[in-house]
Order: C-alpha cells, then sequence, then structure tokens
C-alpha cells in the first residue's frame, strides 16, 4: 500500500509499505478513505516530535471502512463506516475511567506518532471499539474528518477548559485550524463578544465570517491594549492559546480579566513566562489539557443537526498520490491561505 512516511528531521516520502495487519484480539484494520494534515505532523517532520522516529507513518485523523477486525471486537464488523479518533482509548484503565482518554496506559496520543498512522491506504486501530466512531448514514465525510482532532481539540481544551458561557467575552490567540475550531464550538455557549487575534488579515477575515464579533491584527504590538479598550478597561473572561509559542502564551495572560480563564490548547516546544508579579491576584485560573476527545459523540450529533459547519474549515483537496504536494501546500498556509486539507484514497 503507498504510505507518506516520516524520514527524520526534513526528510518524508511517499512509500509502498505492506498492508498493516491485526496483531491485537481488540484491533481493527481500516481502510482510510479521507484523512488530513495536522500542524503537529509539521512539528514532527522539523524533528520536534521525540516519540515520533524515523520510518513511521504520519497522520492521526480520518475515517473509512472497516477492513477486518480482531476477535475480540464485536461493534464493529467489515464494511462498517467508521471516524477515526486521534485519540486511542482503552476504555479499561484509571485514565480512561476517569474520561482522560489522552492519558491511557496503552494508548492515548500513539496513531502516526508511536504506531503507524492515517496516511495511507490502511491503517491499524488498537482498541477499536473505543477508539472508533460509526458514521451516520447520509454524513458528510469530509465534515467527519475535521472530528478526529480539531474539533474536540479546540472546543475541550479550549471551551469546555475556558469555561466559555453565555454572555461571557471570549479571545481567542491564533486564527489557525485549531483556533477556528474553537471559534465555531465557542458559539454553543453564546458569549457576548469573541475577539479573534492574529498576525493575518486573511485568517482575521475568515474569522469573522465563522462568527468572530471582533478581529485584532496583533502586529503591531498593540493587540492587549485593543482587547482592554474593547472590554472597557476589563479584560476578556476566557482567553484560549492556539498558537504555542511563548509570546502568544504571555498576551493571553495580559488579556485575562480578573476572575478569568487562560485555556492552553498550543503545543509548546519551548518554556514561556509567567507573569505572576501582575496575576497572583487577579483570581485567573491557566488551564493545559492534551485532548481527551470525550466529546466526540456529542460533537459528532451538533455536526449532523448542522449547529455546526466544520467544512468551512477546508481549503483544499489532494489524492493520496499527491500527499506531498498537500504538505508543501499546509505547510506554506500563510501564502496558500490553506487551513485544513482533505486527502482522499479513493
Ligand atoms: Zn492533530
Ligand atoms: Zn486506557
Amino acid at each position: 500500500m503507498k504510505a507518506f512516511v516520516y524520514g527524520g528531521p526534513g526528510k518524508m516520502s511517499l512509500e509502498e509499505r505492506p498492508k498493516p495487519k491485526i496483531e491485537q484480539p481488540g484491533d481493527a484494520v481500516v481502510k482510510v478513505s479521507k484523512t488530513t494534515i495536522c500542524g503537529t505532523d509539521l512539528h514532527i517532520l522539523k524533528g520536534d516530535v521525540a516519540t515520533c522516529t524515523p520510518g513511521r507513518i504520519l497522520g492521526h485523523e480520518g475515517v473509512g471502512i472497516v477492513e477486518s477486525v480482531g476477535s475480540g471486537v464485536t461493534t464493529f464488523k467489515k464494511g462498517d463506516h467508521v471516524l477515526i479518533s486521534c485519540i486511542t482509548s482503552c476504555g479499561k484503565c484509571e485514565y480512561c475511567r476517569r474520561q482522560m482518554y489522552s492519558h491511557c496506559a496503552t494508548g492515548g496520543w500513539i496513531l502516526g506518532n508511536s504506531i503507524d498512522g492515517t496516511q495511507a491506504e490502511f491503517v491499524r486501530i488498537p482498541h477499536a471499539e473505543t477508539s472508533l466512531y460509526p458514521i451516520p448514514k447520509g454524513a458528510d465525510e469530509e465534515a467527519m474528518v475535521m472530528l478526529s482532532d480539531i474539533l474536540p481539540t479546540g472546543f475541550e481544551c479550549g471551551v469546555l477548559n475556558g469555561k466559555v458561557a453565555p454572555g461571557a467575552s471570549v479571545a481567542i490567540v491564533g486564527a489557525g485550524p485549531i483556533g477556528l475550531a474553537a471559534l465555531l464550538t465557542a458559539q454553543l455557549y453564546s458569549p457576548a463578544e469573541i475577539i479573534m487575534i492574529d498576525l493575518d488579515d486573511n485568517r482575521l477575515a475568515m474569522a469573522r465570517k465563522f462568527g468572530a464579533t471582533q478581529t485584532v491584527n496583533s502586529s503591531d504590538g498593540k493587540a492587549a491594549a485593543v482587547v482592554k479598550a474593547l472590554t472597557d478597561g476589563k479584560g476578556v473572561d476566557t482567553a484560549i492559546e492556539a498558537v504555542g509559542i511563548a509570546a502568544t502564551f504571555e498576551l493571553c495572560q495580559l488579556l485575562v480579566a480578573p476572575g478569568g480563564v487562560i485555556a492552553n490548547i498550543g503545543v509548546h516546544g519551548h518554556k514561556a513566562d509567567l507573569h505572576l508579579e501582575t496575576l497572583w491576584s487577579q483570581n485567573i485560573a491557566i488551564t493545559t489539557r492534551l485532548v481527551d476527545t470525550a466529546t466526540t459523540p456529542m460533537l459528532l450529533k451538533t455536526v449532523q443537526a448542522g449547529k455546526i459547519d466544520p467544512t468551512q474549515l477546508i481549503t483544499h483537496h489532494f489524492k493520496l498520490d499527491q500527499i506531498l504536494d498537500a504538505y508543501d501546500t499546509f505547510g506554506r498556509a500563510a501564502e496558500t491561505k490553506a487551513l485544513k486539507v482533505i486527502i482522499a484514497n479513493d
């Protein structure tokens, strides 16, 4: 089968690989029909993710058709249409019993990281019963791909951890796919203000289309003052960090109102300063989270009901044969205006 393989920092290729087989009774092998590229895949290609070693097939998002199942799998069978979660969970360990699937003792984020992933014709899914979701008849496959990772990530790490509430004010720093996923799902709670902050006017224009009430281009370094002016000097109840660098985390510390929450989503490769000299008395909370995908079934229903349309995030389409072009397009997002790219295998 064809597979996109990480070859070490800066190295990638589309290769011929053996089709995966059932290894454990709980496994399923899925024929991938659509997948996508995540910002995290770009981190891997830079060599930032030590657990992902050269030779690994990348990808932790996708949908497909069950090809075969192990002897322990009773809830899925060959031919079933399934959504692949970016998080693998056994459903039984201490963390799974607390719905912290991201920290599953024998799962978590392993797909396209410590085991081969979805950017291939076929993928092996361990703990299939608790790591796959049935796709309802008539569902839009491309919308379902957005449920593997970015919608639950924006929602759980940003909106739920950030305690977005009706009538509240929210600032989202970073209008990339994850920031926009937080913007889409924040609206489930009807906040009064959602202020989107980014360096890229094209992404800010998208954010306005997706429901941002205000947008701020932070390239002049004055974003904190602008947000204060927009909020009667108070700042925001929820500041969501959706970039993963020190500057944006530090900006969130300037934006948060007394009693507010800073909810970090970004993947940070370097340390960031924490200004306790100003924040110690502000009754704030700071949260971090690796997505658990505990809300995937609920988000699937909201998508099916038309409450959220995640297909708005899809800007480009490729075939698996063209995955190197897809990476090039996704990697130059400022020029290509790429958000999410769909890679089809049929
Ligand atoms: Zn991802
Ligand atoms: Zn577990």
